[in-house]
């Protein structure tokens, strides 16, 4: 798949709902485990936190249904599982970089999104 099309689509499926098609296509294009995905936070994580990875089970949590198609959630979440088979499985340090990882992939969706549009209007 062209490296174009890839983030735009990582965005679109999860929006639409398709979180775990997603995460199938990134764990693919990343040569990695395709991580679990829950719905409810494990209860240490009460606080305010959107989602959270947990390295021993390679599960990324999220707090609701309304949090699976948020994009931003879900790739700074796999950012810490791409990471997380590495060295280091502690991922402190590294939050920046999952932003930075969840929002690339978003600016590319606007980015194809926005060419959508001039095409149509
Ligand atoms: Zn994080």
């Amino acid at each position: 798949m062209a490296e174009n099309n890839f983030k735009p689509l990582v965005v679109w499926l999860i929006l639409n709902g398709k979180t775990e098609d997603a995460l199938e296509l990134l764990a693919k294009t990343y040569r990695v485990n395709v991580p679990t995905l829950k719905v409810g936070l494990p209860k240490k994580h009460k606080i305010k936190a959107y989602g959270c990875y947990i390295a021993k089970n390679k599960t990324i949590s999220v707090q609701n249904s309304d949090v699976l198609i948020n994009p931003f959630v879900i790739l700074h979440e796999f950012y810490h599982h791409l990471r997380s088979k590495g060295v280091d499985k502690m991922h402190r340090g590294t939050e920046g970089n999952a932003d930075k990882f969840a929002l690339d992939f978003l600016m590319h969706y606007q980015l194809s999104s926005k060419k959508t549009q001039d095409y149509i209007s």
